[in-house]
């Protein structure tokens, strides 16, 4: 199979989210290929990548047992509301332990946070040395909905990308391995799913009145977006687009070209980490002659 990230990753400077169908499934095999409806296998193998994300996850957690290595890994998702980020996360993680993850979510700063450089709660927030950490929005925020409601003038918002890149760069050559995403849905999908946030009373804790005013703000998300993306997609740590709106028509499709492709890219990633179990440093003969002896 191609290497879905060449499908996926924004090449700095030139994206147009506009030019990206939110209802594509770029790299998803065909019917002849997989020999059964693509909707219903890739449901199916995001079971298995997310089980075999899990045993990567142990590898890297093994690996990096008293202080032997500084990897850790991050997924970082970014979306309008309704995006799609907690179910991506809950999919993706499926087959993961929790005793080796450390999931955040940032919503708006505490004011300890705002006392900080935009940074240093994300800073606070990385996963130790063999743990993946999970981003529910990140450091992005702050040239997001920051740039779009001017929380800070745009001097101090402009020079984030930088600040940023710098970040991340350092963060990186340090053995973090982050991969971003962005859930690329629709400004009509987005009308949808805030609907049905109103229609089903499962889902109503999740809607905010606020979030019409942000959806009347559409363009200039996107247009932030953009910037971020085109700005901050570096070789070390490139951004992915997802397109994310597709829609189920039975319940267990759901979603199916969305979490495939992100559990698809972390997976990616684990691999060119390529963690292995730690050699025994001790005498495993020696232990096992010693216990077989003992009561
Ligand atoms: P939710 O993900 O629905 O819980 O919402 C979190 C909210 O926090 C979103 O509206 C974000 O835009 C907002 N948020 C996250 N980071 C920041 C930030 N740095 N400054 C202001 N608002 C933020
Ligand atoms: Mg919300």
């Amino acid at each position: 199979m191609a290497d879905l990230r060449d499908l996926l990753k924004v090449d700095p400077g030139t994206l147009r989210l506009a030019d990206i169908d939110p209802r594509a499934t770029p790299g998803l095999p065909s019917k002849r290929t997989v020999g059964k409806d693509p909707k219903l296998w890739s449901a199916e193998a995001v079971a298995d990548i997310s089980t075999e994300l899990g045993s990567y996850q142990e590898k890297l957690f093994a690996s990096a047992k008293e202080g032997a290595t500084n990897r850790r890994v991050v997924l970082l998702l970014q979306a309008m509301d309704c995006g799609g980020k907690d179910g991506t996360v809950r999919n993706v993680t499926a087959g993961m332990s929790p005793a080796g993850l450390k999931a955040v979510g940032f919503g708006p700063p505490t004011k300890e946070e705002l006392s900080h450089n935009f940074l240093w709660r994300i800073r606070r927030a990385l996963p130790p040395s063999g743990y993946v950490g999970i981003f529910n929005r990140s450091q992005y925020e702050d040239v997001l909905v920051v740039r779009v409601h001017n929380l800070v003038p745009d001097k101090v918002w402009s020079k984030r990308y930088d600040e940023i890149n710098a970040f991340e760069a350092k963060e990186s050559s340090d053995g973090l391995t982050i991969v971003k995403v962005m859930l690329h849905i629709s400004h009509e999908e987005q009308k949808k799913r805030l609907l049905a946030r109103l229609d089903d009373p499962t889902k109503t804790w999740k809607y905010n009145p606020g979030d019409l005013a942000e959806r009347a703000r559409w363009t200039d998300y996107q247009q932030a977006y953009e910037d971020a993306l085109n700005k901050c997609s570096t070789e070390a740590t490139p951004w992915y687009v997802v397109p994310a709106d597709r829609k189920w028509y039975r319940k267990w499709y759901r979603k199916w070209y969305r979490n495939w492709a992100v559990a698809n890219l972390l997976h990616q990633a684990f691999g060119d980490l390529n963690p292995q179990y730690p050699p025994p440093d001790f005498d495993v003969a020696a232990e096992r002659a010693e216990l077989s002896k003992a009561a």
